[in-house]
């Protein structure tokens, strides 16, 4: 039997690699206009860091995490998202005393063991953005706009902002029992997982997706109504600078994301062109993670972009050619004039190519056009004779004889030009 892939994961073939090279392409080219620097940090970490940073009663940490005794006996786990790393790094490194002001992106796989379907993949890509150490509601109105900027560069443009915002630890814990006590009669009549998480994790049932339970989810107290003064000002004054910026939203009061380190304002990116996984990126703020995780106390908000769903959203590149100049030495005697020139182009910076196999003439016109060579240079038997090659320019099927000697310049001009 041939090993295929493990389940969940998949190759990125070379056909795709173009909008996997334009995402990251953005990326790094709008970040660095927000200030935000790179960061890379180990795929792997400690289990705790992950059961600490994250929140033990996540779907991510109670059955997603991809963990593993290591040899000497720690435990060790492949990282399901990218925040607790950086905090860890943060930390690790003081990297806030440099830079009280710190903002930071990272881009690279995550790993959690979910059904995989369309979309959702045990092994997938994130783009994440942090920025640690802004309390004021602009970074929040800013940390929106650039994840909506940065779909922008991507061409993605069919896609939808839904804001809320949870409260803080001084208003949540109140709200969290009111919901708990309003889901004590309802829950019964709800689907499993609202049954359980009516008791361990109220705040969960608000994004249960079973259709049954809808309309009782309606009839639950909404986190919004019950926002202390200092959550409620913020949040008022996130809106205004988004409605300032021109940047449209939805508000739901139901998006509390799956994360429990969440604070104050979350905020989630779908399109309907994705189907049923349709969010694209969520984030929101997490001022009280750095300090939980044994840091100092500072506030930080951030955004992570699923690249696997941001790829299916790109258009679709014109299939941009691969090749510059396609050499089609016939003669054997071309072969040697047509590896220095290939070399010579290549350090010209042209993508030069030729078939090192010798196939016949039509193969090799076939390979050029597979490639999308723009020029063809022949050398055959006559040319030799006459010191020169034959230019085919393939998009004007115009040909001419270029003397060996100027060859080179030739291309260049034309190629360049
Ligand atoms: P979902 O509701 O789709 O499970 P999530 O809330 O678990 O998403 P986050 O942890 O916020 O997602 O991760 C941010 C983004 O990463 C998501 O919006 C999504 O685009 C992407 N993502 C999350 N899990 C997966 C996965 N298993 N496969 C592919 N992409 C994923
Ligand atoms: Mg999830």
């Amino acid at each position: 039997m041939t090993i295929q892939a493990v389940r969940g994961t998949r190759d990125i073939l070379p056909d795709e690699i173009p909008a996997w090279h334009r995402i990251e392409a953005a990326a790094r080219d709008l970040l660095a206009r927000y200030g935000y620097r790179e960061i890379r940090t180990p795929v792997f970490e400690e289990t705790e860091l992950f059961a600490r940073g994250i929140g033990v009663e996540t779907d991510i940490v109670s059955k997603e995490m991809y963990t593993f005794a290591d040899r000497d006996g720690g435990s060790l786990t492949l990282r399901p998202e990218a925040t607790a790393g950086i905090v860890r790094a943060v930390i690790e490194h003081n990297l806030m005393n440099a830079d009280p002001a710190l903002k930071v992106y990272a881009l690279g796989p995550m790993f959690r063991r979910e059904r995989p379907q369309k979309g959702r993949y045990r092994q997938f890509h994130q783009l994440d953005v942090e920025a640690f150490g802004f309390t004021s509601p602009t970074i929040d109105a800013e940390v929106i706009e650039l994840a909506l900027a940065y779909l922008d560069a991507c061409g993605v443009t069919e896609h939808e902002l839904v804001l809320n915002s949870v409260g803080d630890r001084h208003c949540r814990p109140a709200y969290v029992e009111r919901l708990r006590a309003a889901l004590r009669d309802r829950a019964p009549s709800m689907c499993a997982d609202c049954r359980r998480r009516a008791d361990t994790n109220p705040l969960r049932v608000l994004d249960c997706k079973v259709p049954e339970d809808q309309a009782t989810i309606e009839t639950l107290p909404r986190i919004t109504d019950h926002l202390c003064d200092a959550c409620a000002d913020h949040f008022a004054e996130v809106r205004r600078q988004l409605e300032l910026l021109g940047v449209p939203y939805r508000l739901s009061h139901r998006l509390v994301r799956g994360l429990d380190y969440y604070v104050r304002t979350t905020f989630e990116v779908t399109s309907t062109a994705l189907g049923a996984q349709s969010s694209v990126l969520g984030g929101g703020r997490y001022d009280g993670l750095v300090k939980d995780l044994g840091g100092p106390d500072v506030a930080g908000i951030g955004f992570a972009v699923g690249l696997e769903r941001l790829a299916l959203l790109v258009p679709a590149g014109d299939g941009a050619p691969r090749c510059d100049v396609f050499l089609v030495p016939l003669a054997k005697a071309a072969l040697d004039r047509a590896l220095r020139l290939q070399r010579e182009l290549r350090q010209a910076g042209l993508r030069a190519m030729l078939d090192p196999e010798g196939r016949s003439f039509k193969s090799r016109m076939k390979q050029a056009d597979k490639l999308g060579a723009r020029f063809v240079a022949i050398m055959g038997d006559d040319e030799i004779a006459r010191g020169a090659w034959t230019v085919r320019d393939m998009a004007r099927s115009e040909q001419q004889d270029v003397p060996e000697e100027r060859v080179l310049d030739h291309l260049k001009e034309k190629a360049n030009g």
